[in-house]
């Protein structure tokens, strides 16, 4: 330290930005106590900004939609199979995470799950459907009541009035089906969110990017508003997964999503998924316990990019690399050693966790569950159900220091961490 004695040293301001560390040091005897920038003495070190324990975050998150094939062997969907797919289903999972302390964080399809059944209630005028309807918003508020998350999933393909919708209503079953030949409709090619909605716009126009992310807050929080006043839709999971294949693709999603108040987007950079695109390009994209910084911004993209300054990515954990699953990505029906591993490369020898906030990203299809014995057999503690309990039970006991998050509350640590 240069040979001075404390009683030298008058004040000490100490800036840290990024890695640096800037210490300036005033010394009165040199300098005098007035304040000139030319005189002061800066030392300068590299400094690991969190040297302290860090954090680790369990976000547990699905895709809360109905499945796009063919559904249970059967070409339509009546009110039964909707009511199992999007309310017991969800109701269920909801009761088993929620047992272990999980939260999750359901991003919901606004096509599929809320405006299609009201767009059959209306063209059937039946009223089971009608029925549906209210049910599928009273189960997703209760939902949030228990401390799960809701927030925005879009598929164009399911939403009445786009060009890509669909859907028809047969009324001789009273169920509903998806047109065929949905390769191609009008011209357009079928695709996940960032292919379908290629303009921009603006957020008054519901087909454009921007616009379509608008429309979907609305949605949401015209259900939710009512209830709790200060529910908001700050995060986002493009259908598809797809924010875009290129930079500009890119740039054009990021600056939507933060003209529209979205400050977490969980995507995927390229798209919706094959597997060897998932390898080949996904793979390189972001790691599973990177530090908050790391993930923060898409590696395609400048960080300090006006288009990506407000939004932060919180992408679902790519678990590939590491064990390569079937699902390609880590399910809460899986073996819960998959994110017991992760959960352990983030700690030190000593068991304490590595500087920094690391986030594991579950990611799931409530829909995909299936019963015991029949697909609609749903028993706690057994099939599918039993599989989920064991996930959550395992990953309480053998990952000791995780935090369950739900998206919404990363969204509040983010803003912390700007301010
Ligand atoms: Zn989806």
């Amino acid at each position: 330290m240069i040979g001075l004695s404390k009683k030298k040293i008058k004040w000490l301001l100490i800036l840290v930005k990024d890695n640096i560390k800037i210490i300036w040091i005033f010394l009165s005897d040199i300098f005098g106590w007035r304040f000139n920038p030319e005189k002061i003495l800066p030392i300068v070190y590299l400094h690991k900004k969190d040297d302290k324990e860090g954090r680790i975050f369990f976000l547990l998150t699905e895709d809360n939609e109905i499945p796009k094939g063919v559904i249970y062997g059967g070409s339509v969907l009546t009110p039964y199979e909707m009511e199992i797919t999007l309310i017991r289903k969800l109701e269920l999972s909801d009761k088993i995470a929620n047992k272990y302390g999980v939260k999750w964080t359901h991003f919901v399809d606004i096509g599929s799950s809320l405006l299609l059944l009201k767009w059959v209630a209306g063209v059937s005028n039946n009223k089971e459907w009608i029925k549906l309807y209210e049910m599928r918003k009273q189960t997703l508020i209760d939902s949030y009541k228990g401390g799960n998350d809701i927030q925005l999933h879009i598929h164009s393909y399911n939403i009445p009035g786009s060009p890509d919708f669909r859907w028809e209503y047969d009324s001789v079953k009273n169920a509903v089906y998806r047109q065929k030949n949905d390769k191609k409709k009008k011209g357009r090619t079928f695709g996940g969110w960032a292919r379908q909605y290629k303009e921009k716009g603006n957020g008054q126009e519901p087909f454009t990017r921007h616009g379509s992310l608008e429309y979907g807050k609305k949605t949401l929080e015209e259900i939710f508003c009512p209830y709790f006043s200060d529910y908001k839709v700050t995060c986002f999971r493009a259908g598809g997964w797809d924010i875009g294949d290129s930079e500009a693709e890119l740039k054009k999603s990021f600056l939507s999503l933060s003209e529209a108040g979205i400050m977490i987007d969980s995507s995927i950079t390229k798209g919706s998924i094959s597997k060897a695109r998932w390898l080949t390009d996904y793979g390189m994209t972001f790691e599973v316990g990177a530090r908050v910084d790391r993930n923060a911004y898409q590696v395609m993209i400048q960080r300090d990019s006006k288009e990506t300054r407000d939004v932060f990515e919180l992408l679902p954990t790519q678990p590939i690399a590491l064990l390569g699953t079937s699902s390609g990505y880590i399910t809460s029906l899986d073996d819960p050693c998959i994110v017991e591993n992760i959960y352990k490369r983030l700690l030190n020898k000593n068991g304490k966790i590595k500087p920094g906030l690391h986030f594991i990203v579950e990611m799931f299809h409530i829909h995909n569950i299936v019963g015991d014995e029949t697909w609609d057999n749903l028993v706690e503690g057994r099939g599918d159900m039993g599989r989920m309990e064991d996930h959550f039970r395992y990953l309480t006991e053998h990952c000791p220091k995780i935090e369950c998050l739900t998206m919404t509350d990363a969204a509040r640590l983010v803003m912390n961490l700007k301010d």
